[in-house]
C-alpha cells in the first residue's frame, strides 16, 4: 500500500481498469487463451529487445526462466532501456524464502492490481460503501498505531503489528461498535485474535466476508474461521512483485487475474510472467509457491483459470511471554526490508521465552547490532542469532512451538 489511497481513488486509470475488468471477467476460455498467447509473445519480444539481462542470457526461442537470485544479483541489467521515463514505484519483498529483494514497476501496474483487488471484493458482496475493518500490521503509517476510522467512517484500521491482550480486547469492542460488513486480515494475525476472542464473551458482529491475504490459509484454519465468524472466508493471492494475482469468487473458486500476468507451473512451482511491468520485465519468474492450475467453468459461471491449491509462505505467530503477538508481516517484510546484508533468514520460536534466528550473510560484523535490535522486539526472551551457510527453505519462514489457543 505504497500509493496513497486518494491517488488511487482519483486516478482515471483505476476506474478505467475497473471498467475493463468487470467486462473481461465474463470472457470465454477461448478468448482468454487468445489474449494470453498474444500478451505472452508481446512481453517476450519486449524483454528480448529492451532488457540487457534477457539479451545476454537467452536467445530467441530458447526457454526462459528467471529466479529471485538472478533479479537480486543482476538487477540493473533487468531494467529495460528507455523505461526511466515511465512513472514508477519501488517495492521491497521478503520472498517466501526470506531473502529481501527490491523491484521497480510502473505506477499503473499497482493501480491495475488494486482494480483486481476490488473486483475480487465485489464478487463476495464488498462494494463501494461497504463498512470494512482491517486487522493488519500498519507499520508504514504511524497514525494507525491506534484504532483509526477513515474515509467517511467506512474503514476501520486495527494494527496487528504488536498486539497484546488489552489491545485485542479494545479491538473487539471497536468491532462491535463499528459493525463491519467485511473483515480483512492475514491468517496468522487473525488466528491469534480469534483464539483470544473465543475466550471473551464479546459477540462478534455478523459479517459478509473475512478476506485474507499474504500467507497460505490451511484448510483447518479456514474451517476454524468459518465456524467462529459464521461467514464466507475469501482469499487474495499476490506478491510484492505484482506480476500475478488471484482472488476467490463467491463460490470459493480461486480465479487467476489473467489480465495482468499469468503463472506457468514448472516443476510444481509457480513461474510468473507479468504483462504490465515494462521497467523490470519478468518472464517465467520463479516464485517459491507451489500450485496447480485448472481450467473449465467455475460454479460462479466464469471461465477464467483457477488455482486448485496454492502452497506458499507460511508464518506461525510468535507470542511473547507477556502474551503479546509479534506479527510475521512486521518481522519479515517491514523490519527485514532494510537488512539487505542478510541474504536469507528464518525465525524459530523454540519455547515461550526463546527465539532462534538463522541467517545467511557474508557481513558478520552487523550481527551484534542486529541482535540488540531483535532483543528490543523479543522482550523477556532469549534471542539466539546463528549464521548458517545456507538452508533449504521449507514454506515456513517463521515457525513456533507456542500455540495461541494454549496461551490465552
Ligand atoms: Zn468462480
Amino acid at each position: 500500500m505504497l500509493i496513497p489511497y486518494q491517488y488511487r481513488l482519483y486516478s482515471p486509470w483505476f476506474w478505467w481498469y475497473r471498467f475493463g475488468l468487470n467486462r473481461s471477467q465474463w470472457f470465454s476460455q477461448d478468448a482468454i487463451e487468445e489474449y494470453l498467447e498474444e500478451k505472452k509473445s508481446t512481453i517476450l519480444e519486449y524483454a528480448l529487445e529492451k532488457s540487457p539481462y534477457y539479451q545476454n542470457n537467452f536467445s530467441e526461442g530458447a526457454p526462459i526462466t528467471v529466479t529471485k537470485d538472478n533479479l537480486r544479483e543482476h538487477y540493473n541489467e533487468f531494467v529495460a532501456e528507455g523505461s526511466d521515463l515511465i512513472p514508477q514505484i519501488v517495492k521491497y519483498t521478503s520472498g517466501s524464502t526470506g531473502k529481501p529483494l527490491k523491484i521497480a514497476m510502473p505506477k499503473t501496474q499497482d493501480l491495475f492490481n488494486d482494480a483486481c483487488v476490488w473486483r475480487g471484493w465485489n464478487w463476495v458482496g464488498v462494494k463501494w460503501g461497504t463498512r470494512q475493518a482491517w486487522l493488519e500490521p500498519f507499520f508504514k503509517k504511524s497514525c494507525y498505531e491506534e484504532p483509526m476510522r477513515r474515509y467517511g467512517d467506512l474503514r476501520l484500521y486495527l494494527n496487528s503489528k504488536l498486539m497484546d491482550v488489552p489491545k485485542m480486547y479494545s479491538y473487539l469492542c471497536w468491532l462491535t461498535v463499528f459493525q463491519p460488513e467485511a473483515f480483512h486480515s492475514i491468517p496468522s494475525a487473525l488466528y491469534v485474535f480469534t483464539c483470544f476472542a473465543e475466550t471473551t464473551k464479546i459477540k462478534i458482529p455478523k459479517m459478509k466476508a473475512i478476506l485474507l491475504q499474504c500467507e497460505t490459509l490451511t484448510p483447518e484454519r479456514r474451517k476454524y474461521f468459518e465456524d467462529f465468524y459464521g461467514c464466507y472466508v475469501g482469499e487474495w493471492y499476490g506478491h510484492n512483485e505484482t506480476a500475478i494475482s488471484a482472488s476467490t469468487c463467491e463460490e470459493g473458486g480461486f480465479h487467476i487475474n489473467w489480465e495482468m500476468g499469468f503463472p506457468t507451473i514448472i516443476g510444481g512451482y509457480i513461474h510468473a510472467t507479468s504483462f504490465l511491468n515494462k521497467i523490470i520485465p519478468l518472464i517465467n519468474y520463479r516464485t517459491n509457491d507451489q500450485a496447480e492450475i485448472i481450467w473449465g467453468r467455475c460454479k460462479c459461471g466464469r471461465e477464467s483459470p483457477r488455482y486448485k491449491y496454492i502452497k506458499g509462505k507460511m508464518r506461525d505467530p510468535i507470542i511473547r511471554p507477556d502474551k503479546t503477538f509479534v506479527g510475521g508481516e512486521f518481522l519479515t517484510t517491514d523490519y527485514m526490508t532494510f537488512k539487505l546484508w542478510v541474504k536469507q533468514f528464518k525465525f524459530e520460536q523454540t519455547a515461550l521465552d526463546h527465539v532462534v534466528i538463522s541467517i545467511v550473510t557474508d557481513d558478520e560484523k552487523q550481527i551484534p547490532a542486529f541482535k540488540k535490535e531483535l532483543q528490543e522486539i523479543f522482550k523477556n526472551m532469549t534471542v539466539e542469532v546463528n549464521t548458517v551457510p545456507a538452508f533449504n527453505p521449507d514454506n515456513f519462514i517463521i515457525k513456533s512451538v507456542v500455540k495461541p489457543e494454549e496461551v490465552f
